[in-house]
């Protein structure tokens, strides 16, 4: 066991806990993924302590706290500023079934870090002691860049199918490789990763939209040991570029993360049905918003990539008429995505590097949609006529009105310059007397 000194510096807030539980006489150390990310000199902000205390006693100790996973052991403990840290009693599992574990306390700091995952994530550090217990030898496979399961893989996947997913997505996210006993465990795990809670499958994905730099590394993954296969049948066999779109797909300019996060889910479904896509993601319980908006935003967009893309590559000039065209079928909130799915599908293909003039071309066309989505009519709202105009113009409310309606906009969107109220109810008296000598006919 080491027992070197280590300049790991956690937050001031979390030593005045951990000094504060070590002072009842319970002792408590650092764990889990912010030590991790500390030895690789990255930050991480939420540092959790492991402790020998109960949860009965770590609730006495602090004024503030909250039970936030009571049966695990897990309480939350408030700092002065109302932060949350959460303070977890050493356990040991007794039951497991590849879903869920049962727990037990009175564990060792051993035992406690025997039933992690990941060796990298089996570290603990004392910063009152300045002390680092290690005893899968994490920081050798931190070092080695491996991701290695703690104890016998197979045995460990078998416990808790997620491990399988969590150790790609680490991979993938500090470029590590994988072990070869644990890769192998992953590859058996594949088959019974539809017994997963659909909830925690869409937590893994969703982190790796959200934290990995280049999500088609671990997807890649997922499709190679039958995980994709597993879980979302619909993917795979996801091709190469498809995959790479995610790792180009921009980066908002506004930092959320979390349209990032749905321009990626987008991208990964885009060589699926939108109907398909829109079933996948629900089955995995995305929000309906996230799912509707993704499969609707797939739908609109394809509609308009090749005329799209094919301009972009030169192939035509752009027409003022083209811009409101494309951003009235996708719709004026879907033009960020839109632009962005095209560009990161051309950059997968490394079609900028053929024209130099691409990126000139998706830049103007961008902009030139933006100002369009905000000046122009794309949509029926956007009219200078309503229902009740048509009806005060002597045409009888009917179905006829959708038909019109949306024949105005297209002469409108044609040329902007007819969102007359005028000249549109003429043209609308004129188009239901063709509608009506056609139903006549
Ligand atoms: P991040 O939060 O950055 O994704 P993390 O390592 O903090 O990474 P968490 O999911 O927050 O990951 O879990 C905290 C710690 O709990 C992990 O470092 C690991 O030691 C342990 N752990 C989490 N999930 C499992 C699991 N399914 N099986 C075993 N141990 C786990
Ligand atoms: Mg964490």
């Amino acid at each position: 066991m080491s027992t070197e000194f280590y300049p790991l510096t956690p937050p001031k807030t979390v030593v005045a806990i951990l000094r504060l539980l070590e002072a009842a006489g319970h002792e408590t150390w650092c764990v889990g993924g912010a030590v991790r990310d500390a030895l690789l000199g990255h930050e991480h902000l939420d540092w959790d302590l492991a402790t020998a205390a109960t949860p009965q006693q770590v609730r006495r100790l602090f004024r503030r706290t909250i039970p936030v996973g009571i049966d695990f052991g897990t309480v939350g403990v408030l700092d002065d500023a109302g932060v949350m840290h959460e303070v977890t009693t050493f356990r040991r599992d007794v039951k497991t079934d590849g879903r869920h574990a049962v727990v037990e306390f009175g564990a060792s700091l051993e035992e406690d870090l025997a039933r992690r995952d990941l060796t990298i994530n089996a570290i603990a550090f004392s910063p009152t002691a300045g002390v680092i217990r290690d005893p899968f030898e994490g920081r050798m496979d931190l070092e080695r860049r491996v991701i290695r399961a703690v104890g016998d893989p197979d045995q460990r996947m078998r416990e808790d199918r997620l491990r399988a997913l969590r150790a790609i997505r680490f991979a993938a996210r500090f470029g590590f490789s994988i072990d070869a006993a644990t890769w192998d465990a992953i590859v058996r795990s594949a088959p019974h990763l539809g017994r997963l809670s659909p909830e925690r499958v869409q937590q893994e994905l969703n982190k790796t939209m959200q934290q990995v730099d280049k999500p088609s590394i671990a997807l890649e993954m997922w499709r190679r040991s039958g995980a994709l296969g597993s879980l979302l049948p619909a993917l795979a066999s996801v091709s190469d570029s498809t995959l790479s779109m995610l790792d180009v797909l921009r980066r908002p300019l506004r930092p959320s993360q979390d349209r990032r996060r749905v321009h990626r889910l987008a991208a990964l479904f885009s060589e699926c049905e939108p109907n398909d896509a829109e079933r996948a993601l629900k089955l995995l319980r995305f929000s309906n918003s996230d799912a509707e908006w993704i499969a609707q935003t797939l739908e609109r967009w394809l509609r308009i990539a090749p005329e799209l893309e094919a301009a972009l590559n030169g192939e035509h000039p752009v027409s003022d008429t083209d811009i409101r065209k494309w951003v009235a079928t996708v719709g004026r909130l879907r033009v960020p995505a839109a632009w962005r799915l095209s560009a990161a599908r051309a950059g997968a293909q490394k079609l900028s590097a053929m024209s130099e003039n691409w990126f000139g071309a998706i830049h103007s066309t961008y902009r030139r949609a933006l100002q369009s989505a905000a000046r122009d009519a794309v949509e029926l709202a956007d009219l200078a006529v309503d229902g009740d105009d048509l009806r005060s113009a002597g045409i009888p409310p009917g179905r006829a009105y959708g038909v019109i309606l949306r024949r105005l906009l297209d002469c409108v969107i044609e040329d902007p310059s007819r969102n007359v109220r005028e000249w549109l109810l003429q043209q609308a008296t004129q188009q239901y007397s063709e509608i009506k000598k056609r139903i006549a006919d």
